[in-house]
């Protein structure tokens, strides 16, 4: 069915509900169109301790369900439908969901975020839910007094790895360096907990066991020496791939997948808006996907206004 919106938002992320709360203020038709569950990787995290605001923490989906209430109660609206495309007809685009519903707006906010990037070794598909995990906040309690492993060294590896701690007898990290991206503060707190350990400078060559994990192979990247570490589950955090595909058609994306866009978040197409996760040089806070999308709302604003005016769109 075709419909009409001002604004239509893909995915709902923190950065996709802060750009709803300000369109819906401005007082424009808003849809966030969501695949699966709002919050994407936020709400995940069992406890976000850098969104200003939340001096003890917030946990992930308690704040993002604060947003939701917030985006809902200036008007937004919220649909779980997963977009398969966005085309343009002139200035106007049009989204196409798999609910069979084609939405046309005047401007399209981009927030799908990412999804977790694979290993990509033998054993990780085969293994996956039978030990091999994505996230701690999902899994960690099947781990209890369990010996689990860490790839990445990243704040998510790090954030994650401590949080399986509450539930892990050892949480023992493998990353592929010496130096880390995470946060210094993380890798402090981990290094001063007696469950957690490092096997650094080695990447894993293999996640053996038969109907779920056993041990990991892995190879240090300087001797090129071979160990195996027994374990009984494996999370991987080496980082995210941006789900950019359905728009691939209209902008181009840098090799991982990720969008330009210039200061205001729009990208080369006038009304096309990229923010948070998927968009390139983006930091991929909270925070900072939350300033992305009331940029991205403030600057629609301006430009739905213009195009009310010269008469390429009404409401
Ligand atoms: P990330 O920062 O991109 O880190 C990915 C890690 O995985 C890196 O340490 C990387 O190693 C490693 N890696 C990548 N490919 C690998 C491979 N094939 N084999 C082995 N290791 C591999 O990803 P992230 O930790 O998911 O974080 C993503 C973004 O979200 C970041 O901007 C981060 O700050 C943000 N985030 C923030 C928080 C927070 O609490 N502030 C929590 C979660 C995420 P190299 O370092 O050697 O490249």
């Amino acid at each position: 069915m075709d419909e009409n919106r001002d604004i239509v938002i893909v995915g709902g992320g923190p950065s996709g509900l802060a750009a709803a709360i300000y369109a819906g203020r401005a007082r424009f038709k808003t849809v966030i169109l969501e695949k699966m569950m709002l919050g994407g990787q936020v709400a995940l995290t069992n406890d976000i301790a850098n969104y200003p605001g939340f001096p003890d923490g917030v946990a992930g989906p308690e704040l993002t369900e604060l947003m939701e209430k917030q985006a809902r109660k200036f008007g937004a609206e919220i649909r779980l439908e997963e977009v398969v495309s966005v085309s343009l007809d002139g200035d106007i685009k049009i989204v196409a969901t798999t609910a069979g519903n084609a939405y046309r707006a005047p401007v399209v906010i981009l927030s799908s975020g990412a999804d977790p990037r694979k290993l990509e070794c033998p054993g990780e598909e085969e293994l996956r839910g039978r030990g091999v995990s994505y996230c701690a906040t999902c899994d960690g309690p099947f781990f209890r007094n369990k010996v689990v492993t860490v790839i990445g060294g990243g704040d998510a590896a790090l954030k994650e790895g401590l949080f399986l701690t509450k539930f892990a007898s050892r949480v023992i990290l493998v990353h592929r360096r010496q130096g880390f991206r995470a946060e210094k503060i993380y890798v402090e707190e981990a290094r001063q907990n007696p469950k957690f350990e490092f096997v650094l400078d080695a990447v894993v060559k293999e996640i053996q066991g038969g109907d779920k994990v056993k041990n990991i192979l892995v190879e240090n990247v300087i001797t090129k020496t071979q160990t195996g570490i027994p374990c009984d589950g494996v999370f991987i955090f080496v980082g995210h791939l941006p789900n950019s595909g359905m728009a691939s058609k209209i902008v181009e994306t840098d090799p991982a997948g990720h969008v330009a866009t210039n200061r205001d978040m729009e990208t080369k197409i006038p009304g096309l808006y990229a923010i948070g996760d998927l968009r390139q040089g983006s930091y991929r806070q909270i925070a900072t996907g939350v300033g992305e999308g009331v940029t991205a709302a403030m600057h629609a604003e301006r430009r739905i206004d213009e195009w009310i005016r010269t008469g390429v769109w009404s409401h």
